[in-house]
């Protein structure tokens, strides 16, 4: 798959990017709250570290994750710069993520869906650090004609983003229109404990 040109990263920084929507609303939409670990996969220029990290606060956490060393670089220099001091950034490969198993409260994929190699190996990965239950939303392009963004023949459509999703068993709760340009997709990580509760509610014992 295309991968985002590093020598563009500056252009991800740009505050017209808030005209495709609004980051702090659309964040706590998806249930972002106060307190929770955060995965910002493919980071890019970090530009929507500012919004997690404000909405997480001092008891939360979050972790921003890119495949590519410039983009790394990129967001380390804007963290410092900014002072976000719950946020770490760190260097992942393309199907593997630089942390422990089960210790992310909500994932968050901004405009990078479509640049996965395999979305079925790195759903699997991000299984791994996701607590049971997570929650899980992704932003992409619509797949139509449009004056922003790559082309649609790069993007997948709402329905086989979902499809990938279901196929590793992720559930997907809602998809939602993101203004002119983008859609949002709301998923759930498996909690297999809560499955298994509601597979087997409590028997009343039937009355003496
Ligand atoms: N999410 C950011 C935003 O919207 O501002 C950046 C979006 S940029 C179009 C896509 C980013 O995802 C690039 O920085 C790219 O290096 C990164 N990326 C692509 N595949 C990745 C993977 N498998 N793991 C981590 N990062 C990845």
């Amino acid at each position: 798959m295309h991968k985002f040109n590093p020598e563009h990263l500056h252009r991800l920084d740009n505050e017209e990017r808030l005209e495709l929507f609004d980051p702090e609303k659309t964040l706590k939409q998806f249930g972002l709250k106060p307190g929770y670990k955060v995965l910002d996969i493919g980071t890019g220029a970090g530009f929507y570290l500012p919004y997690l990290s404000k909405i997480v606060g001092p008891e939360g956490k979050v972790y921003a994750i890119d495949s590519q060393p410039a983009a790394v670089e990129y967001a380390k220099n804007k963290v410092e710069k900014l002072c976000l001091q719950n946020v770490v950034v760190l260097q992942s490969e393309e199907n593997k993520i630089p942390l422990p198993d089960k210790i992310i409260d909500f994932a968050y994929m901004a405009f990078v869906f479509h640049e996965l190699t395999n979305p079925g190996e790195f759903l699997s990965e991000l299984l791994r650090v996701l607590k049971p239950g997570a929650l899980i939303s992704i932003i992409e392009w619509k797949k139509e004609d449009r004056d922003k963004g790559p082309p649609k023949e790069e993007v997948p459509s709402e329905w086989e983003l979902g499809l990938a999703l279901e196929d590793v068993g992720i559930k997907v709760g809602r998809m939602i229109e993101l203004g002119k340009y983008c859609y949002g997709v709301y998923a759930v990580a498996p909690d297999p404990e809560l499955e298994q509760k509601m597979n087997n509610p409590i028997k009343i014992p039937p009355a003496l």
